[in-house]
């Protein structure tokens, strides 16, 4: 797979951009152990510093989440961005010129995505506007969405056909291999392709820059799933957008308000709502709430009234409490399922209501545990003020802690100083416990964080691995093993590139990795440099390792020798 980057490109790129410095920019590291600088970890959050970077090897590892990487690394996870935008980050930092883009077959497939996926776009839209398009229109009539709500966010029409897309597109010169690759067509098990979306209200899915990178589709009546959306393609990745975030960050609320329907979206930016974003039939995730991070810090939680909505929004509130997001939880109300119905029944006033009214994270945690008890009774009080008590007591401020005592205080009748001695000497012990937990943790988590199938031999293709990346030169004195011995597929592909670096001769940095290595396997990578090797007589480290990873992989074949002997001996019974 080759890369749009030289490895001298990425390693001048490297040397211009200190990791130290750059992560300075965005991270206090104040604590100094050994080589490292430690700081409070940006991915997760934590009290004591678990987050470190390393000079020398340019390296950054948080032994708390386990996270880490090169500086180009860093910049894709702190600025939620792919890796090409996270070299263009540093080589402006640097002052160095980027390389042609064309030269790149991913970002020319992206490009090339998006052409189609403009050009789908504008035939759905006229489909809307033609004869054909006339039920859709009813639909949104019947779903009273507007004509300018259409507009704005540039909803379509697939007809019910099996080839209107696709010829629409073959006579603007798209291929039927290009449509596939942009998820647009599928292929039958007689070779020819057919359109994916038929009989479909269409919603172009927009990104902050404007560009079309994927499709929804509503499915207007008949047999069928209720919602298509688009696949991963080159130019779409589903958990790093949300739908109409391109309508709403642009908006002047100070909050926005994630739903989880298409319609609810368009419904709620027609009543004036226009801070309203859906994640695409998915649960929340991280990057999509660092994402909404970047441009409002407060979100309002209007998901579905059931079960599952209630559960979404409590796995919600856990990854934006991470951000510092500060999130509300909106309730609908009894009898209406989503904020869609809730609209049409009572009106943007009371929707207005609904969202001043909404309970921050604590009043909603409460609430909630409240529900699991009978308070009229006295015993079942008790046992809620312990449950919520525990809630109160994690909260590290003071204030907060008095705040929400009073409210457990109030649901059961008691005084609120009551409640609040509890929760001060619960907070007491759980410090206690927190500190000594807490550096057990990280001590365990670095110790037994990577689970292997055959333990005795990864550490040792670990220390194959973390040799020859601190040592290149070893490269001239030994024998190198084929990847073949390897007995963990991530650490096989690992070696395998930094052996084929280092057999073409070139300058090995963890960052000249970068474009080959997912954040898991980078991460992977880091975690392992992170440990300690004696160099001082590397071949023969490197001779050891070698040798216990035969004697591991020989221990699991006589294993196999007898598993299958037994399995013999079963058969002939
Ligand atoms: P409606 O009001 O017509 O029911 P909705 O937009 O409110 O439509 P929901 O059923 O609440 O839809 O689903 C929420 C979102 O989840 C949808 O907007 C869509 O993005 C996604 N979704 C729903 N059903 C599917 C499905 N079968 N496959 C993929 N995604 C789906
Ligand atoms: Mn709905």
């Amino acid at each position: 797979m080759p890369s749009r980057f030289s490895d001298s490109f990425l390693n001048e790129l490297t040397e211009k951009n200190d990791i130290v410095d750059v992560v300075s920019q965005y991270v206090n590291l104040s604590k100094r152990s050994g080589s490292n600088l430690f700081g409070l970890c940006p991915f997760h959050s934590e009290r004591t510093p678990s987050f470190s970077v390393n000079r020398s090897k340019q390296i950054y590892h948080c032994f708390g989440c386990g996270k880490g990487g090169s500086v180009i690394n860093f910049i894709m996870e702190i600025e939620n961005v792919p890796f090409p935008d996270a070299v263009e980050v540093l080589a402006k930092r640097a002052g160095m010129q980027m390389p042609a883009a064309e030269d790149d077959p991913e970002s020319r497939k992206r490009a090339k995505i998006l052409a189609i996926n403009r050009a789908a776009a504008r035939y759905y839209y006229d489909m809307l506007g033609s004869a054909e398009g006339a039920k859709c229109r009813e639909y949104l009539e019947k779903r009273r969405l507007s004509k300018k709500t259409a507009t704005d966010f540039g909803l379509g029409f697939a007809p019910d056909r099996w080839d209107g897309l696709r010829n629409a597109m073959r006579e603007k010169g798209f291929t039927d291999f290009d449509l596939f690759d942009a998820g647009l067509v599928k292929k039958s098990s007689k070779g020819s392709f057919y359109d994916v979306f038929r009989n479909r209200l269409m919603f172009p899915v927009i990104d902050v820059r404007g560009e079309v990178i994927a499709f929804s589709g509503r499915l207007l009546d008949g047999e069928g799933a209720k919602y298509m959306n688009s696949p991963e393609t080159a130019a779409y990745s589903k958990s790093r957008n949300l739908f109409a975030l391109n309508l709403a960050k642009k908006s002047k609320s100070d909050f926005f308000i994630l739903s989880e329907g298409n319609i609810d979206v368009a419904s709620l930016h027609q009543a004036g709502f226009d801070s309203a974003v859906a994640s695409l039939g998915t649960a929340l995730t991280e990057q999509q709430a660092q994402l909404l991070s970047r441009y409002k810090n407060e979100v309002v939680i209007a998901y579905d009234g059931d079960e599952a909505g209630i559960k979404a929004a409590n796995k919600a509130i856990g990854i934006f409490e991470k951000l510092d997001v500060k999130v509300r939880v909106l309730r609908l109300g009894g009898n209406y399922n989503d904020p869609d119905e809730f609209l049409k029944a009572c009106g943007p006033e009371a929707f207005r209501k609904l969202i001043e009214d909404s309970e921050n994270r604590m009043e909603f945690k409460i609430r909630q545990i409240a529900e699991k008890y009978d308070l009229s009774r006295p015993e079942q009080k008790t046992e809620f003020a312990g449950d919520a008590e525990k809630l109160i007591a994690a909260l590290p401020s003071k204030a907060e802690r008095q705040i929400y005592s009073s409210v457990i205080a109030e649901r059961i009748g008691v005084k609120p100083d009551a409640v609040m001695s509890d929760v001060e000497n619960l907070r007491k012990r759980l410090v206690r416990r927190a500190e000594t937990k807490e550096t057990q943790e990280m001590i365990s988590r670095t110790v037994s964080r990577r689970q292997y199938a055959n333990p005795a031999s990864a550490r040792a293709e670990e220390g194959l691995i973390r040799l020859l990346c601190l040592d290149p030169g070893l490269i001239r004195s030994v024998q190198l093993p084929s990847a073949d011995v390897f007995t963990d597929e991530r650490l096989k592909k690992i070696f395998s590139l930094v052996s084929e670096k280092l057999a073409d001769g070139e300058a090995f940095s963890v960052a000249s990795l970068g474009p080959y290595l997912d954040s898991g396997e980078m991460s992977l990578l880091v975690g392992l440099l992170d440990e300690p090797e004696v160099l001082s007589n590397s071949e023969r480290a490197f001779r050891d390792y070698v040798a216990a990873i035969r004697k591991a992989s020989n221990v699991k074949s006589i294993d196999d020798i007898i598993k299958a002997k037994k399995a013999q001996e079963k058969g002939r019974k």
